[in-house]
């Protein structure tokens, strides 16, 4: 259930015994996990089928780019696997989007097909080098707007643009947000940290979380503060 199950934790661990080590402890029905590209590089398939048997929703964030050709291919592999959830670039393109869409259109098992808009490691700066013309929100506003047309379930992006988004975007259009930080916890490198309550209340449907959980010492506890965090601010 979405209201119970929004936390996805990020698992950037270096090996596979650090990753089943915290799995054993977590419920697959509490929080879902995602894999990202140093662990799938690492660990590959194998360990998504690994996690996949233990029961848990994989959030594979891999952020495809490409033709739409090999977009389409790779999403398809995706789905065989199992996966939850699988990101693409809307910078990609109308056409990727849409191979991404028709990839899984007729497949047994549909993984929710989200969208990265800008990165957030992007700014102004950047924007106009690359011959961008307007600010990161409205670039952000745009790429997710092309992404609803095309099909997709939802974007990634910062909780900081949540608010502004759900106001563009249907409800039903998921907003998927990492940068979150509980009242007190460290920001490690994140550079705008949003707490779980305030991410809530600006719109997100999943919130993607790592270190705070991954590096604490008692992950589970910490889980559950913040899962009735997000229950109090719902
Ligand atoms: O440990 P922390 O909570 O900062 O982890 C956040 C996760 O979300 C990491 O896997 C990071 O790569 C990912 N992410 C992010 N910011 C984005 C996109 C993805 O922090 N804009």
């Amino acid at each position: 259930m979405l209201e119970n199950n929004r936390i996805i934790i990020a698992l950037d661990m270096a090996s596979e015994e650090e990753v089943m080590a915290l799995l054993r402890q977590l419920d697959p029905a509490n929080c879902r996990v995602k894999v990202g590209k140093e662990l799938f590089t690492r660990f590959g398939p194998q360990l998504v089928r690994k996690i996949n048997g233990l029961g848990f929703d994989i959030f594979l964030d891999l952020k495809f780019h490409d033709i739409p050709n090999t977009v389409q291919k790779a999403v398809a592999a995706a789905a065989e696997l199992g996966v939850w959830m699988i990101t693409l670039h809307a910078a990609g393109g109308a056409d990727m989007l849409r191979a991404a869409h028709a990839a899984i259109a007729d497949s047994e098992h549909k993984p929710l097909l989200v969208a990265v808009t800008l990165l957030t490691s992007l700014q102004e700066d950047d924007l106009v080098v690359q011959g961008v013309q307007r600010s990161p929100l409205e670039q952000v506003q745009r790429l997710a707007s092309l992404a609803q047309e095309c099909g997709m379930d939802g974007v990634v992006c910062s909780a900081a643009e949540a608010g502004e988004l759900r106001k563009l975007l249907s409800k039903d259009f998921l907003l998927v947000t990492p940068g979150i930080r509980p009242p007190g916890d460290a920001a490690h490198d994140q550079k705008r940290i949003v707490t779980p309550a305030a991410a809530i209340r600006a719109g997100s449907d999943y919130l993607v979380i790592g270190r705070p959980i991954t590096q604490a010492r008692e992950p589970i506890e910490k889980l559950a503060r913040i899962q009735q965090e997000i229950l109090d601010a719902g």
